[in-house]
């Protein structure tokens, strides 16, 4: 009948649809507070600085066996190193090869998930988004870096080898569903040097 609304649009929309068989799921409480804990290099200890000493020397490494400057290790809860691992770019021809993600890999494998909570890595330069992301999937909560992604950008500029990005890594870590610790950056004079003459 003309100027009759079809049944389905005069019954409120409620009334139309079915109840859904199956209850929701309660919502998930989701943290409101930044759950990355940063501190700067006042607070880091002369053992970390120790350590610090130990990844650059690895990113030296990287660089004598031709990739670059990148360099990674992994202690345990008693502070002892366990792992490391170097920048493998040009020679695995693999661009995620980056120090930090090749830990993950190797610390997920020699290591294990469930214990990787106590361990910490240390790195010669702040991690990049990628490395970021496998620390935090890794389950790894503890991170100290020496040279920043801001200087590292300094150094590297345009150059297509590492076109660094302007990312802190804590912007990064703080998006995940727990907390991490993140100190840095320090000695940074000490992880340029291992830089030197290497972006031209
Ligand atoms: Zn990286």
């Amino acid at each position: 009948m003309p100027g009759t609304p079809p049944r389905a649009y005069a019954q409120p929309l409620t009334s139309a649809l079915p109840e859904h068989p199956y209850p929701r799921a309660p919502a998930r409480k989701r943290p409101t507070q930044p759950r990355t804990i940063s501190y700067m290099t006042t607070d880091l200890a002369e053992s970390d600085i120790t350590l610090l000493r130990e990844a650059i020397a690895v990113s030296k490494n990287a660089v004598a066996a031709g990739n670059h400057p990148f360099g990674a290790v992994l202690t345990d809860p008693s502070g002892a190193i366990v792992l490391s691992a170097e920048n493998t770019v040009n020679t695995a021809n693999d661009c995620t090869g980056h120090a930090e993600t090749n830990l993950v890999r190797l610390a997920w494998r020699e290591i294990g998930p469930e214990r990787l909570g106590d361990y910490s890595l240390y790195t010669s330069c702040e991690p990049c988004a990628m490395c970021c992301g496998a620390i935090y999937w890794s389950g790894i909560n503890r991170v100290v870096f020496a040279m920043s992604e801001a200087e590292l950008n300094s150094l590297t500029g345009d150059n297509p080898e590492n076109p660094t990005m302007s990312l802190d890594s804590r912007v990064v870590l703080n998006g995940g569903q727990r907390a991490i610790t993140v100190l840095g950056p320090a000695i940074s004079a000490e992880a340029i040097a291992a830089h030197a003459g290497f972006w031209g």
